[in-house]
Parts: structure tokens; sequence; C-alpha cells
């Protein structure tokens, strides 16, 4: 039986929406907007409808060579000329318009992600406009210490200097469009860089209007250029640019390796890599079954599964798994696809085509290797790409269904007996993003929180995100952290200044 979607009606679009979608799109390269790119025009697709929103520049080389020229000369420029207070009176201002706008990104994040409007309204942008204030903050208290010398502290007089990085590459992906946008782009600023952001393919809408919004902002020419196009092309030519001195990535573990290599084999940029994982949600037959079992619902099936966090692998206590499974399961059942502009929708289609083939074909090939399929298991509706959200069990932890990211509505459900078995259990993958713990014994929760590797660890709770909280990966989840002091010092680099002042 299909499921019953809550498709939209393009009536249901606001008019500032429609007008953007109706206007030329245009690059964004040292303050200039640019409508023609050397790739021609790529279509941006409503996943929900699989139908076409807007034609868009697909920038190559040449304008990665512009971008690069234009963010060199501002961040030599007028934007180092701007003292800290005004660079941070510009993020204050990005914000701001973020806000006035907020209804309008909300539908254009929706329509090209398929997530409901009404989540990307609560969250996504708010969020992001919470990012740039934050680290607004931070643009006028970066600074160094002086220090004294181990061996000869009285010959010198020694400081340090945070000095900007230079330019930035911030390449992101589709899950969270405008937000990672923000991720890549205020901490850098914050620290004194000039960006070049490139949002992923599917998903180039937001950060077009974002691009918008930097330049009624006031930032000056060059400080922040956004490039729609592939990441064969215009990501890998940022990858591989001698002229990008740092370049931050959220996306797949295999793109991140690209990225390293590429970084390897030109000038060592910097990186920061948000990767891969497979985090688990853990629950102790002593937790509070009724926030862990929706908590354990929402991590896996929010934004459909396509989190890079997402609590895909759940561990619960053997006594207490068949009422989590069932409960997990029921919640799934229960959830109401559709489309961005419903109302009504609490989960959108998948991102596309490709998205759905892959994880359907996971899916079943799990099913063909014996996993019981508890609820969802097959694609919704007849049009768009959805996925029912879908709670597998008695797989093997070693096959790929358990220990691949999937990067959809599907979960992996295992039990465990004690303290140590849950350990092991939780660190047998090559990720190391996140894990959610759930018991009603504190000191357990510490003992396994230190044990898990995992860059963040949420005890009684998931996904929590906040612009200091540092987040990022252990293993191959990734290079570094972002939000924090972590993510802006990763935009910074340390000079130690040494002066003679002995006799
Ligand atoms: P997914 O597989 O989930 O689409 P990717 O890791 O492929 O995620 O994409 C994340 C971002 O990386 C996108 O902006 C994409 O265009 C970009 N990208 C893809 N391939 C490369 C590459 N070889 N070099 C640099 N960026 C790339
Ligand atoms: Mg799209």
């Amino acid at each position: 039986m299909t499921r019953h979607i809550l498709y939209h009606e393009l009536s249901d679009m606001r008019e500032d929406v429609r007008a953007f979608l109706d206007r030329p799109k245009a690059i964004l390269i040292g303050g200039e907007f640019v409508e023609k790119a050397s790739g021609g025009t790529f279509t941006s697709e409503d996943p929900g409808l699989e139908t076409a929103l807007a034609e868009v520049p697909a920038a190559e080389q040449a304008e990665v060579d512009a971008a690069v020229d234009a963010a060199r000369s501002a961040f030599e420029g007028e934007w180092a000329k701007m003292v800290p207070a005004g660079r941070a009176g510009c993020m204050f201002k990005l914000a701001d318009l973020i806000y006035q706008n907020l209804d309008q990104l909300a539908q254009l994040e929706g329509l090209d992600t398929g997530k409901p409007a009404h989540i990307a309204a609560a969250l996504d942008i708010p969020f992001a406009a919470e990012v740039f204030k934050y680290y607004g903050g931070w643009a006028t208290k970066v600074r160094g210490s002086t220090l004294d010398l181990a061996l000869n502290p009285e010959q010198f007089h020694v400081y340090t200097r945070a000095e900007p990085v230079g330019v930035v590459a911030g390449v992101i992906p589709w899950n969270y469009p405008f937000a990672q946008a923000a991720f890549k782009i205020a901490p850098a600023l914050a620290a004194g860089c000039t960006v070049i952001l490139k949002p992923a393919e599917q998903t180039p809408l937001t950060a077009l209007r974002l691009a918008e919004l930097v330049v009624e902002a006031g930032f000056p020419a060059g400080t922040v250029n956004v490039l729609t196009g592939f990441g064969h092309t215009a990501g890998a030519a940022l990858a591989a640019h001698h002229g990008v001195d740092k370049l931050t990535f959220t996306g797949s573990t295999d793109v991140g390796r690209l990225i390293a290599e590429a970084s390897a084999k030109s000038n060592l940029k910097r990186l920061t890599l948000e990767l891969g994982g497979k985090s688990p949600v853990i629950i102790f037959a002593d937790a509070d079954m009724d926030k862990a079992i929706p908590a354990a619902a929402a991590a896996i099936f929010g934004n459909s599964g396509q989190v890079c966090n997402a609590g895909s692998r759940l561990f619960v206590e053997a006594s207490a798994y068949d009422r989590v499974i069932e409960g997990v399961a029921e919640i799934g059942k229960g959830m109401q696809l559709g489309c961005a502009m419903n109302a009504g929708s609490e989960l959108g289609p998948l991102m596309s085509a490709t998205q759905l083939q892959r994880v359907s074909s996971m899916v079943e090939e799990a099913q063909r290797a014996g996993v019981t399929v508890v609820s969802g298991g097959s694609q919704g509706g007849d049009k768009g790409y959805f996925f029912e959200p879908t709670v597998l069990t008695d797989m093997d932890p070693a096959s790929s269904i358990a220990t691949d990211e999937i990067f959809g509505p599907v979960l992996c459900a295992m039990t465990f007996n004690d303290d140590d078995d849950i350990v092991a259990a939780a660190n047998d993958t090559n990720f190391g993003l996140a894990a959610s713990i759930w018991t009603g014994n504190p000191g357990r929760a510490h003992r396994v929180a230190h044990a898990v590797k995992a860059g963040a660890v949420w005890v009684n709770a998931f996904g929590v995100f906040d612009p200091n909280l540092p987040f990022g990966g252990y293993k191959e989840s990734g290079w570094g952290r972002e939000f924090g002091i972590e993510g802006l010092n990763a935009f910074l680099e340390t000079k130690a200044v040494s002066m003679h002042i002995g006799a």
C-alpha cells in the first residue's frame, strides 16, 4: 500500500518566492552579479513534485579564478581595512536581513530541498541568523597572548598574534543548505578572512538569495562570493586552487578524501572536514522511555534521515528491546510525509532520484540478506522521492546496512547486555561523529560518554546544536571542529613574535 502524501500546489507559493524564482539567477563575484558562467546553466528541482524550479549558472574554473582573485583583493584591501567593530556590524546587519526575510528563505529552502518549509522557518533559517550573530560577536574578540619563554625568558619579549588564514572556500552539502552556508561563512568572516561559497548542485537557491542579502548588508565587494556549480568542476577547482588558503567542507567521506588529496597536491591548504557518520543511540533499560523512544525516532527520521549525525544505529538493552522497537516503528508509521509548502507535512522526500535509488537498494539488499523490516521499507507515493520511515532488525553488525551511512530514514536496531558490550559495539565503526545515551544512572552516563569515540555526546538528549558548542568528528567523520571558539580558531593562524630585549 502506498502511503498518503500531502502534495503542495504552486499557488501555495509566496509572492516573493515566485518573484525570486522568476528573475534570472546570478552568481556573486567581487560584488558583481554575474548571470553567465562557463558551464552554462543547470536546473534545480523540487524533489516533492519532481518539477524544475529554476536554472542557475554553472560556475567552472574561470569563475573560480575570478572569485579567488576578488576574495584576495578584499582580503588585502577593504575587508582588511575595516576595523573589527565594522566587520561585526556587517555580520549583525546580515543576521537582521535573514530574520526580515525568514519566511521567504524558509519556503525557498523547502522547495529546493523538499523539507517542510515550516520546519525550515522554525529551525534552519533562524539558526543560520544566530550563527552570524554569534560569530559577529567574536569578530571584536580575536586576540593573541604574551608569554614567557621556557629557557631564557629574560632575553625575549614574546607575544602571539591571531591572524586570519586568508581566502577561504566553503563547500557545502544539500541537507541544510542555508544553515551550512552560515556555518562556513560566519566564523571565517569573524576571523577576518574572505570567502567563496559553493553550495551543492542540488540546492543552489538559498545561497543565491544569501548573496543578495550579503550585498544589502554592506560587506565590501569580494568579501563574500557565491558560486553555484558542480562538485567535480567548481568544487574540485576550489580544492586544487593555489589561491585558496583554507577550505571548509561538509559532505561525504569519499569527497572529503578527494579534497584532502587535492590540498596535498596543491598548496597544502588548511582543511576543516565534516564528513559522514553512523551515530549510535544507546538506550538502557532504566531510561525514561517516554522521552527516549520519541527521541530515537526523531534522531533517524528527522530531515528524512539526511543528517550527518543521524542516530542511524539504535542499541537497546535486551530487557527493553521489544518495547523500544515497537515504539519507534509506531512513530515512523504515523509520520505524515509531504511536500514543503503543505503545512501538514512532517517529513519531506529524499533529495533526489539518485538518493531514493540508493536508499531503496540498500534496504532491498539488506532484506535479501535476511534483515527483518519491522516497519516502512519502501517508497511512498507515486510522485516525489518519498521513502517511508523504516525500522530494520536482525542484521549482521558487520554488514553494509549496519556499517555504511545510508542518509535516509532507515534505522538499524540492535540489542546489548551490559556496559562493556555496548561501548565495544558503539565504537565498532569507522565513523565517530555523535552518540546519544539514555539512562537514569548518571555515573553510567558519564562512563559511557567518556568511552564512546565521538565528537558529540548527548545524554538523555539528541541533536544538541548551539553556536557556542564545538561539533565535529573523530576518525573518518572528519578533521577539526565547527562552532564555538574552536570553530573560530580554525580560520586563524598563530604568529609568534619574539623580540630580543636582553642586554
Ligand atoms: P553527496 O554525495 O551527499 O551529494 P557530496 O560529498 O558529494 O555529498 O557533496 C557535498 C559537496 O561537495 C557538494 O557541494 C558537491 O558539489 C561537492 N563536491 C563533490 N565532489 C567534489 C570534488 N571532487 N571536489 C570538491 N567538491 C566536491
Ligand atoms: Mg533543488
